[in-house]
Parts: C-alpha cells; sequence; structure tokens
C-alpha cells in the first residue's frame, strides 16, 4: 500500500487523484487531505477515505470543518499544506493552485519524499531552489500533461537534442485577435478539450499556460532548447527529439487521470481505468501566432533574465487573472499586465524561498491593490 497525501484534493486534479484512489483501493491508502475554503467537500471526501489529517488554507473556515469533523486532526491556515506534505505520506501530491504550492513542494522534498507535481506555478516562480533542493533527496514526478510526456518519451535516453511541447491553442486561437477584448471569464473558462480549474483553463486561454510549462519544463528537464507547436486534438502530450532527428512522442485519449496515475505508479504502467484512443484519427500540428498570444516569448524573456524573474512573471499573471475573473480588468489586459511588469521591475537574485515569496508578495500585492478599484 502506498500512503497518499492529495493537497488541493477538491480541485479538477485532486478529484481525478482520488479517481484513481477509489479504482485501486487495495493499492493506495489516504493519510492526508487539504483543501483552500470548501470545508464541506473535504469532510465528505475526510469520510469517504477515513482520512484524519486534514488542511484548510481558509483559517475562517476551521470551525466549520470540525464541526463536519470532529475527531480529525486539522491543520489551518496557509501553512497546512506544508506540514501535511511532512506527514508519513510516501507520495504528497501537489495539486493546489498557485504558486502558495512551493510551501507544500519544498517541505516535502525536505524530508526526501516522493512529489507527484501538478502546481506548476511552484516550479515557474521557484524552479532553481526545488532543484537545490532535489540534489540533496527526494524525486519530482510531473502530473502535468506534457511534462508527464516527456519524462515517458525520456526513457531509457541518455541525451536529447529538443522539446517540442504541444499546445490545444485554447478556445481562441482560431477567434481573430480583434475579437478578444470582449472575452468574458465564462468563455475564456471553456476549454475546448479538458474539463480543469478556473485558472489554468483562463492560462490556457492567454496562452500563459504554454508560457509557465516552457518554464517548467526548463526546470525539470535541465534544458533551454523547448519550443512548442499548437496541436489543437490534444492526444499527443509532447515530443523529444534526438541528435539525429528521431522524433519520440507520447499519445494517448486526452485525461488528466493517466498522467496522474503515471506519477503514482512510476516506473509501472498500470492498468487503465480511463478512456482508451480510439485510432485512426486525423491530427493537426499548427505554428504559434505569437504576435497574437505573446505569453511564451514573455516566458523566454523572463528564463533569460534569470533571478526573480519567472517569479515576477507568475505573480504578475496570477493577480491579472484573478482580476480578469472578478471583471476588473479585459481579457486583452492580462498578457499586458504581464508584460508591462516584467518590463519594469529590476531583476533581483534569489537566495531562498523567503525571496520567491517576497516577490511574489510585492508584485501580487502592487498589480491587485492598483486594479481593484476599476
Ligand atoms: P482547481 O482550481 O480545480 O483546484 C485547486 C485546489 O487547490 C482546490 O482543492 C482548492 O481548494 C485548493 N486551493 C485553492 N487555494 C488554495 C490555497 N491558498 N492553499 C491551499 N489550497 C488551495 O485547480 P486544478 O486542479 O485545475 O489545478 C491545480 C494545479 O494543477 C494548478 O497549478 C494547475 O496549473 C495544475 N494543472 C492542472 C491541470 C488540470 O487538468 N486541471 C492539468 C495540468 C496542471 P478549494 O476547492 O477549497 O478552493
Ligand atoms: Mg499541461
Amino acid at each position: 500500500m502506498k500512503k497518499l497525501a492529495i493537497l488541493g484534493c477538491t480541485g479538477s486534479i485532486g478529484t481525478q487523484t482520488l479517481d484513481i484512489v477509489r479504482a485501486n483501493r487495495d493499492k493506495y491508502e489516504v493519510v492526508a487531505l487539504s483543501c483552500g475554503s470548501n470545508a464541506l467537500a473535504l469532510a465528505a471526501l475526510a469520510a469517504e477515505f477515513d482520512c484524519e489529517l486534514l488542511g484548510i488554507a481558509d483559517t475562517d473556515k476551521y470551525a466549520e470543518l470540525k464541526s463536519y469533523a470532529p475527531q480529525a486532526d486539522v491543520r489551518c491556515g496557509d501553512d497546512a499544506i506544508a506540514e501535511l506534505a511532512r506527514c508519513d505520506a510516501d507520495i504528497v501530491v501537489v495539486a493546489v493552485v498557485g504558486m502558495i504550492g512551493l510551501r507544500a513542494v519544498v517541505s516535502a522534498l525536505e524530508c526526501k519524499k516522493t512529489v507527484a507535481l501538478a502546481n506548476k506555478e511552484s516550479l515557474v516562480a521557484g524552479g532553481a531552489l526545488v532543484n537545490e533542493l532535489l540534489k540533496r533527496g527526494g524525486t519530482l514526478c510531473p502530473v502535468d500533461s506534457e511534462h508527464s510526456a516527456v519524462w515517458q518519451a525520456l526513457r531509457g535516453e541518455r541525451d536529447f537534442t529538443r522539446i517540442i511541447l504541444t499546445a490545444s491553442g485554447g478556445p481562441f486561437y482560431f477567434t481573430p485577435q480583434s475579437e478578444l477584448e470582449g472575452v468574458t471569464p465564462e468563455r475564456a473558462a471553456a476549454h475546448p478539450n479538458w474539463s480543469m480549474g478556473k485558472k489554468i483553463s483562463i492560462d490556457s486561454a492567454t496562452m500563459m499556460n504554454k508560457a509557465l510549462e516552457i518554464i517548467e519544463a526548463r526546470w525539470l528537464f535541465d534544458t533551454l532548447d523547448i519550443d512548442y507547436v499548437i496541436h489543437p486534438e490534444s492526444v499527443v502530450h509532447s515530443m523529444v527529439e534526438f541528435a539525429d532527428g528521431s522524433i519520440k512522442a507520447q499519445a494517448s485519449f486526452p485525461d488528466m487521470r493517466l498522467p496522474i496515475q503515471y506519477a503514482l505508479t512510476y516506473p509501472e504502467h498500470a492498468p487503465r481505468a480511463f478512456s482508451e484512443l480510439k485510432l485512426p484519427l486525423t491530427l493537426r500540428f499548427l505554428p504559434p501566432d505569437e504576435d497574437k498570444f505573446p505569453a511564451p516569448r514573455l516566458a523566454r524573456e523572463a528564463l533569460k533574465a534569470g533571478g526573480n524573474a519567472c517569479a515576477v512573471f507568475n505573480a504578475a499573471n496570477e493577480a491579472a487573472v484573478r482580476l480578469f475573473s472578478e471583471r476588473k480588468i479585459a481579457f486583452t489586459d492580462i498578457i499586458k499586465i504581464v508584460g508591462d511588469t516584467l518590463a519594469a521591475e529590476p531583476t533581483e537574485r534569489v537566495r531562498s524561498v523567503a525571496d520567491v515569496f517576497e516577490t511574489h508578495n510585492r508584485i501580487y500585492d502592487k498589480i491587485y491593490l492598483n486594479y481593484r478599484g476599476n
């Protein structure tokens, strides 16, 4: 039995992780569960999976959660995920949204645990520090479908020349640029191929998701040779090119439960509990349009600048996505704010996780407070 801590258990990745546990009760035991504020859903999952160690970020929800789960050991506040990541789990699934996930990743790796990582913002903001920690122990298993694809394609290989990420293009790849300004949060959050949390759906619509994934791949696979292509069918999840021009691709039905399960069972490919890819089918690989969707170009600039630039980039996006969700700014303002912030902020050295949080909080608050009154 593998013991799992599932942080962000009420979200899209969290609930799909629990689907895998439901289908494999003899293989997994859930020893810790956490969420942001949804006390009722967390208590229901705690009862279903007989889990007594719970975390909730929203301190105002402590009493409510305790009323539903009086026997539980409840940790609350921003540090709850870090406390839960230190529990006796074999694998810590980090499926919270936002760079707050870095607290859990650091805490789990300090205890030399295996982390199944869905949360990309933590690597974007703190990738260099996470890699330093990994030198001392612990393992990082990517859950993000593109990075799982690269991880799978690299098995048994010694070297590669290029990573080619695939991108669905989001809901607006074929939409004229002139229509983007009027896009509503509801339209932006409706992804054509995947059912995901609100933030990543909006990130997919701006192509910020691919931008974050380029940075994520840089830290996971230690390379800057990362390209991407638009692949509207989301069947090929990414590719790796080798010196002789050979390209290995990983393909499957677009279902996040596959990369989640692989992160839990690595190096085994466990039996499938989800849809099968039916062949034949027609696949397209189209060029990106960085005039219309410049986020990946900005990500490369942030990577080149180094220091805290990627943390600035991520924080600006987190604040801008929230403002857009609250209808305080237009869809097209998101990337404008990210680009303007990146251009204006002097790059600073990052020595510690505290430095990353300082950058994040400073940039996030500056942007959010500036536009909140709109
Ligand atoms: P969701 O919004 O669906 O879920 C987020 C989870 O995090 C919820 O359990 C939420 O709790 C919890 N949470 C929110 N705020 C906090 C906080 N401050 N502290 C602790 N927990 C918090 O997101 P997704 O599942 O879609 O995405 C999770 C991560 O995985 C993101 O980083 C995303 O980029 C990445 N990812 C997601 C994919 C997907 O298909 N969904 C694919 C690849 C990567 P509550 O319910 O109480 O709000
Ligand atoms: Mg992805």
